[in-house]
């Protein structure tokens, strides 16, 4: 079945993501060398998941037999309000576990498209399956890969959250990768206090080693790595991302309620009942009580010094 690429994108609209590729399913060019050299580098820190299944992220068609098409979709969230308090966090956590969100909102993309194809068939995808959201989101010409390793959208920067819906469908008009428009900027990689991007033959690679996201959410030890600027950061980290023109210029999109903001900014001194009650259902309740305890002992937030993030 051959899809109007046009009514892909207006189903998209009205479904609420901001912008919508299509990329021709096929094995992305250089994805298993990048990938191969970072594993060989230990960037990838304790998520051993990355070694497995690598020939999927980088081809949908070993993961969905017959796919034809990504169709790469993004949502941004960069909040409206200005955050204030004693802790400093990543933006993205003031919203809705974007896993929960995204997988709805690609589900209602398949319903609408089905309005005009029934037939249509496809998989949604958001993160925790082996693909890789961010170079197929490229692929379909929604931003590129910035210094920062992340997809970075003209319009909207790189604060935004991606998923894609696989299907054995082609479309009448697939669109092209733009260009990369980091154009000799080097401020991501600059800011960074734990040198944790590096250019490895041409291309700029996370060391998740080194990184205050990753420490202060995926790793689980008893202590965060000895010498590790968290920057005050107590979960996640946006140092490389809150530099980037691209995101000074990009629109805030998210209303966050006041009182949302309050609640997460009372984890100050929450005890690990009002914690586990705090985060539920947020991004946040990736970690356990034990691991913030061992961020806020560590990231050094303090009440004398509140953040301000606008
Ligand atoms: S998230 Fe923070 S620690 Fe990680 S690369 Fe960016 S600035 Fe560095
Ligand atoms: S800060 Fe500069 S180098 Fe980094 S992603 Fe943004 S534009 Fe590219």
């Amino acid at each position: 079945m051959e899809l109007e690429a046009s009514f892909i994108k207006e189903c998209a609209g009205r479904v609420g993501f901001h912008a919508c590729g299509i990329a021709e399913a096929s094995a992305l060019p250089d994805f298993d060398a990048t990938l191969q050299s970072w594993l060989s580098h230990g960037y990838n820190a304790d998520m051993q998941y990355m070694q497995r299944n690598a020939d999927k992220r980088g081809d949908p068609r070993l993961l969905y037999a017959g796919a034809r098409s990504v169709i790469s979709v993004l949502v941004s969230y960069k909040p409206i309000q200005t955050v204030e308090g004693p802790l400093k966090i990543a933006r993205y956590a003031y919203s809705v576990d974007y896993h929960l969100r995204l997988k709805q909102m690609l589900f209602e993309l398949i319903a609408e498209i089905k309005k005009r194809y029934p037939d249509f068939s496809g998989r949604p995808f958001v993160d925790t399956a082996p693909i890789s959201d961010k170079r197929w989101a490229s692929a379909a010409g929604l931003g590129w890969i910035g210094r920062n390793t992340l997809l970075v959208s003209l319009q909207y920067g790189s604060f935004c959250n991606i998923g894609e819906v696989v299907t054995d469908s082609s479309v009448d008009k697939y669109d092209s990768q733009v260009e990369n428009r980091c154009n000799g900027c080097d401020l991501c990689v600059s800011s960074c206090p734990n040198q944790a991007l590096h250019c490895v033959d041409g291309r700029y690679m996370l060391d998740a080693t080194r990184c205050t996201a990753y420490n202060t959410i995926e790793n689980r030890d008893e202590r965060l790595p000895e010498g590790l600027h968290t920057g005050g950061y107590v979960f996640g980290c946006d140092i490389c991302q809150e530099v980037c023109p691209h995101n000074k210029k990009a629109p805030a999109t998210v209303e966050v309620e006041k009182e949302k903001i309050e609640k997460i900014q009372r984890l100050f001194d929450a005890t690990e009942e009002e914690f586990d009650a705090i985060t539920k259902g947020t991004p946040l309740s990736r970690i356990n009580y034990r691991q913030w305890l061992r961020n806020l002992n560590q990231g050094t937030p303090s009440r004398d010094h509140p953040f301000s993030q606008s």
